[in-house]
């Protein structure tokens, strides 16, 4: 009986041993495992890391490139502007010097030969006036020579020496402007001349009430049927001459 419990017992014994070396086993298993899974979970970022890095630098050198790239083309640009600023500056400079045919003329002709220019068969007078009218309607924008010369179906030989006359005689002032590349003259109104003609036909010259006609009276400008339709005949007038 005793002999068996010693057997037991050390059955017993060899049983707990072989528990605590598979115990062991398992522990140092466990361990091992532990230790090498964070290892298999870091691999892959490893891996990642360099391939994240490669496509920053590959975003970083499109970056630059399209900068620089950016930077070529402003200065292309820049460059083309300032040669196109330079080949009009040069060309301005060139019409500066140009002289015009009215400052060649002006050197040509007196001041009388300018004074008394005259169109054949043209009374000079209707025709001063009716220019100077024209401009004076344009008022502070004034027009343009040569726009004028062609409503007035004058050549620019007559129309030229006409607007030095009209500058002469102190009806106008002639600004010389450089228009599509080429120099011209802008007319200004200076001062209207009284002409007698504007009022030829006036009602009241031939009037048998004039003398009772005040702009108080009864009989007064305010309600003449007759200065109503003298007025309204010469805008009329006039509005065709500018047309024509
Ligand atoms: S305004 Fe009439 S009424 Fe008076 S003078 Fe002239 S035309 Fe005669």
């Amino acid at each position: 009986m005793v002999k068996k419990e010693i057997t037991s017992a050390a059955k017993l014994k060899k049983e707990l041993e072989e528990a605590k070396a598979e115990l062991a086993s398992r522990n140092k298993k466990l361990k091992l495992s532990v230790k090498t899974e964070p290892k298999k979970k870091a691999e892959p970022k490893k891996k990642a890391e360099p391939k994240k890095k490669e496509a920053r630098k590959k975003v970083e050198a499109k970056k630059k490139a399209e900068a620089k790239k950016k930077e070529a083309k402003r200065k292309a640009e820049a460059k083309k502007k300032e040669a196109k600023k330079k080949e009009e500056e040069a060309k301005k400079k060139e019409e500066e010097a140009k002289r015009t045919y009215e400052e060649e003329l002006e050197e040509q002709l007196t001041e009388d030969e300018i004074k008394n220019f005259a169109i054949d068969k043209t009374d000079m007078d209707k025709l001063v006036n009716r220019v100077t009218e024209m401009i004076a309607s344009y008022a502070t924008n004034g027009i343009l020579q040569n726009i004028l010369w062609r409503k007035l179906k004058l050549s620019s030989r007559d129309g030229s020496r006409l607007a030095l006359k009209l500058e002469k005689l102190g009806n106008i002032t002639r600004e010389k402007i450089l228009e599509n590349g080429r120099w011209t003259y802008l007319l200004l109104i200076k001062k209207i001349p009284i002409s007698t003609i504007s009022i030829e036909n006036a009602p009241c010259l031939v009037c048998p009430v004039e003398g009772k006609c005040s702009t108080d009276g009864e009989i007064s400008p305010k309600t003449c049927v007759y200065i109503e339709d003298w007025v309204l005949t010469e805008l009329k007038t006039k509005k065709r001459h500018e047309t024509n």
